[in-house]
């Protein structure tokens, strides 16, 4: 297989001389190359959603609701591809990667085509009989960026509501694993998307396509999801053209099981929230906090299925962890393990796997226990992003609500009792955007998403897409 990634810009795809090379994460092998969008390209791509919008802008809710509709059919109909693709770029086993994940990504889009077409309005009669209402209209062209970790799901996240509501879109997806966005282009075409309404461009961040995307003036907002710091890039060089914008940034959720939980089942919650996509999530729970009276018997329980979980080829269905993304975050990821360890922590795992044959020059780590980290060191502090769980015994309600608020971030949170009050309480004392109660990682697409804190700025989904996605406009009327 050897990819080349074009850009989609105006209906047509298009090379440009300037190329990047794309690896497999399991093998370190080339898979492709992608074409990274210049000046020339990024200002055509935007130039493109700008005429678009004037029609786009206009096309019946029920018209765009059906092409969409159709998008969505297109991404459904291809599913196994985009499954394998998606394997490919990221190096997520491909058993996570199936029917759901495929469906959810085409939801992103469906979900949002009906609840444009379905919009009703607000009205405010006033005492003295004047009538105000409000209209939404799409805002104009939007910049949708993107990381590398759950593509398909991030991409079609943002492009729902931003063509639903009527805007145009150029999306400009992680240089890491462009594949998809790129296959999306096609869905797109296929289902019949007027020329310039969804534009792709290839490309790094902060000096290449990212940047000059952020800075266009022809841009009118930016929905982000991607590092904290990156965020502040992007918050300060959208600055002078005041452009609008919703943040979904980094996390370092807490993982909090009570001594009344069902233990199996924290058990396998635990498991999915530290090591789902490698750990290479941003919602994911890699702060372990257990109830002092089960923490040897859970601690015991977790670490033997952990030492369970399967590493290695993410083509075969049986594997439970694929690579770190690229060497240079393996790297960071046994970094962070390392010092850690130098700090007196102890560690399960967090080893440099080398597998046999063509294996062996992927970047693979052993899942990571550490127990006897201080809650103010970088192992608890800083977002990992990789399969490393720190697991800590706690006394009180109080205290671990402390630790569990205790970072800079504030995405998600996971409490895991059997008392339904304690549940809500602790539940609503956490500052987390999503908290699940017994579960992990269950979205309701009608329900605002986001981070506090340094984790985000804004909510998506349901009305709070359509709140960043359009302007509302009052109309007062004497009656
Ligand atoms: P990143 O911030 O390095 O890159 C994200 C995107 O931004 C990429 O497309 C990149 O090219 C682009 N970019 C980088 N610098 C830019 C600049 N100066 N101007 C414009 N664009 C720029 O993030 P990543 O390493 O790809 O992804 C991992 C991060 O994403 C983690 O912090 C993770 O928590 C976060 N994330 C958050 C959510 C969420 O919903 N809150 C979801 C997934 C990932």
């Amino acid at each position: 297989m050897e990819h080349v990634v074009p850009n989609y810009v105006a209906g047509e795809f298009v090379e440009t001389g300037s190329r990047f090379p794309l690896h497999y994460p399991a093998t370190g092998e080339q898979i492709g190359t992608a074409c990274e969008a210049g000046p020339e390209e990024i200002d055509r791509a935007v130039r493109a959603a700008r005429a678009a919008f004037q029609e786009w802008s206009r096309t019946r809710p029920s018209e765009r609701r059906a092409v969409l509709n159709r998008f969505a059919d297109a991404i459904l109909k291809r599913g196994e591809e985009f499954g394998r693709l998606e394997t490919f770029d990221v190096g997520r086993p491909i058993r996570d990667n199936g029917r759901p994940y495929i469906e959810r990504a085409a939801a992103n889009i469906r979900f949002f085509a009906d609840f444009a077409a379905m919009l009703g309005s607000e009205c405010y009669p006033m005492e003295n009989g004047y009538l105000n209402y409000v209209l939404r209209h799409p805002v104009g062209v939007a910049a949708l960026i993107t990381p590398w970790n759950v593509p398909l799901l991030l991409e079609t996240w943002k492009l729902g509501p931003a063509l639903a509501f009527g805007n145009t879109a150029v999306l400009k997806p992680a240089e890491w694993t462009p594949l998809g966005a790129w296959k999306l282009a096609e869905c797109a075409r296929e289902a019949g998307l007027p020329e310039g309404v969804f534009n792709v461009v290839n490309g790094f961040g902060t000096g290449s396509a990212g940047e000059l995307l952020v800075r266009h003036p022809g841009v009118d907002l930016i929905s982000f999801t991607g590092e904290t710091t990156t965020g502040q890039t992007i918050m300060a060089a959208a600055a002078p053209t005041l452009k609008r914008l919703s943040f979904e940034l980094g996390g370092k959720g807490a993982n909090i099981v009570f001594a009344d939980a069902d233990l199996d089942r924290a058990v396998e919650v635990s498991i999915r929230a530290g090591f789902f996509n490698q750990g290479e999530f941003c919602l994911s729970g890699p702060r372990l906090f257990v109830e002092e009276p089960i923490y040897e018997r859970f601690l015991a329980a977790f670490s033997e299925q952990v030492g369970h979980l399967r590493v290695g080829d993410p083509l075969d269905p049986e594997t439970r962890m694929g690579p770190m993304m690229a060497p240079e975050h393996l790297e960071r990821v046994l970094g962070f393990v390392e010092r850690a360890r130098a700090r007196g922590a102890r560690v399960t795992g967090g080893e440099r796997l080398s597998l046999p044959g063509p294996l062996g020059d992927g970047n693979f780590i052993s899942p990571a226990i550490v127990t006897g980290a201080g809650t103010e060191d970088e192992i608890c502090q800083q977002e990992v992003f990789g399969p490393v769980v720190t697991v800590a015994p706690f006394r009180t309600e109080e205290e671990v609500i402390a630790w569990a608020n205790g970072t800079r971030y504030g995405l998600s949170a996971v409490v895991q009792t059997g008392d339904v009050g304690r549940a809500h309480r602790v539940a609503a004392a956490l500052q987390a955007g999503t908290v699940w109660v017994n579960d992990f990682f269950v979205r309701d697409l009608r329900v605002p998403f986001g981070g506090m804190k340094q984790s985000g700025i804004g909510r998506e989904g349901g009305h709070y897409s359509l709140e960043f996605y359009t302007e509302a406009q009052t109309i007062c009327v004497a009656v």
